[in-house]
């Protein structure tokens, strides 16, 4: 299998910090893994996966993903990466207020797929509709909906321009339980699709985690935990 990730040595050490966020993380994930990042709060999750999406720079180290160097990228490439094949979903959703369901979902594919307003929303409808999300809903501005509406419309937007990358980063933390295992199912329904990798950071060991790898983060470093057949 192709490598979707590797990483040799990635270390990040934020300005002023006494010591690196993470350090000489080495790491291989192939297209189609799936694979939950685990430890304790500060042990370095969120840092890997901001440099893994393009939204940091590390410091030192090698960090390829789907076979492109990113620590050569220039800016222009590294946002459109960003929005395209690797996209990545928050314990916060950013979504912009005011807009409805359907439009966050559709505006990243105006700039990415060039696709025209009217073919755009119909995409999106069509995603939102997958995830359960009724027309009246898609409507409806982002602000009006619940908290696990609000996240499936992120991981719709997320998805919707079809990336290979999922990167969620404690996606469920801000969930009631029954709504954070729906948005989980989703998110591996979505992962089971051909070629797709996933990597999903949680500072709980999930029960209900399957047919994956899972690693362990502490104090910015990486170990194998278990391997999961
Ligand atoms: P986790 O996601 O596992 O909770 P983080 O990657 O957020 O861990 O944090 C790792 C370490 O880096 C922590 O010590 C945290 O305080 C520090 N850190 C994270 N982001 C920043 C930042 N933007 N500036 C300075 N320090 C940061
Ligand atoms: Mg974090």
């Amino acid at each position: 299998m192709p490598l979707a990730i590797e990483t040799r040595n990635l270390t990040r050490t934020f300005p002023g910090a006494s010591r690196a966020a993470i350090s000489d993380v080495t790491l291989r994930v192939e297209e189609g893994e799936r694979v939950l990042l685990t430890g304790p709060s500060g042990s370095g999750k969120s840092t890997l996966l901001n440099l893994i999406g393009g939204l940091d720079r590390a410091d030192s180290g090698v960090l390829h993903v789907n076979g492109v160097d990113m620590m050569k990228m220039g800016e222009g490439l590294l946002a459109r990466r960003r929005g395209g094949e690797i996209a990545t979903v928050f314990q916060h959703h950013f979504l912009p207020t005011g807009l409805s369901a359907e439009e966050v979902v559709a505006a990243p594919l105006l700039w990415i797929h060039d696709l025209s307003p009217a073919e755009a929303l119909r995409e999106a409808r069509e995603h939102l509709s997958l995830l359960g999300l009724s027309p009246e809903e898609h409507r409806r501005p982002v602000q009006n909906l619940s908290g696990g509406q609000r996240q499936r419309v992120a991981f719709a937007r997320a998805i919707a321009p079809g990336p290979t990358i999922l990167l969620a980063d404690e996606p469920t933390a801000q969930l009631d339980d029954a709504t954070a295992q729906l948005l989980l199912d989703q998110i591996f329904d979505w992962s089971a699709g051909e070629g797709r990798t996933l990597i999903l950071a949680s500072h709980h060991h999930l029960d209900s985690w399957r047919d994956g790898r899972i690693l362990h983060m502490h104090d910015g470093r990486l170990r194998e935990d278990v391997a999961v057949a």
